[in-house]
């Protein structure tokens, strides 16, 4: 007996949304090299990233430094181009407000996020703005994605934080 396999379908096995979402959490790991909180995003088109960003809301100074905004600063760089069309956005943590209106701003079609975050969390958790029916544009929703690992990275960064204080 053989085994064949199609380039084609190498790669199918190869990108699902936790190969991407792993590739978040790479980013969340710069920041937490770092200090920052660890959140990271990825944004990807046609099997490649075209953005990518961590938290860096300390190093900074800037409260709109989130993950988020940075790969999608770097993401229409690279496209060009204020739509990022055809484009999914991965992201260890929930997005805030001002992150799902500038995923609704930047019309992404899809977003992967890890973890709930129950006190900012607009991806549906204290309210919905990336589905909201009365805006013009509406993202595609994908929550749990490596949701332990995800998690994880905040629970142990804070429990870090409260131990040396
Ligand atoms: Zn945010």
């Amino acid at each position: 007996m053989t085994f064949q396999h199609d380039n084609e379908s190498i790669q199918r096995l190869t990108y699902t949304d936790e190969y991407w979402m792993r590739q978040a959490i790479e980013e969340a790991r710069k920041a937490e090299a770092i200090g920052e909180v660890p959140i990271g995003a990825v944004i990807v088109r046609d099997d490649q990233i075209i953005g990518r960003g961590h938290n860096l809301r300390e190093s900074t100074r800037d409260s709109t430094a989130h993950a988020e905004m940075i790969a999608i600063r770097e993401a229409s760089s690279s496209l060009e181009a204020w739509r990022l069309l055809n484009c999914t956005l991965y992201v260890t943590l929930e997005p805030c407000p001002m992150c799902a209106g500038a995923i609704v701003q930047s019309r992404v079609p899809r977003v992967v996020f890890g973890t709930r975050d129950p006190k900012a969390g607009c991806g549906g958790t204290l309210m919905n703005l990336l589905q909201e029916p009365r805006f013009n544009h509406r993202a595609d929703v994908l929550e749990g994605v490596l949701q332990e690992e995800c998690a994880q990275l905040l629970t142990s960064f804070f429990r870090r934080l409260r131990n040396k204080l």
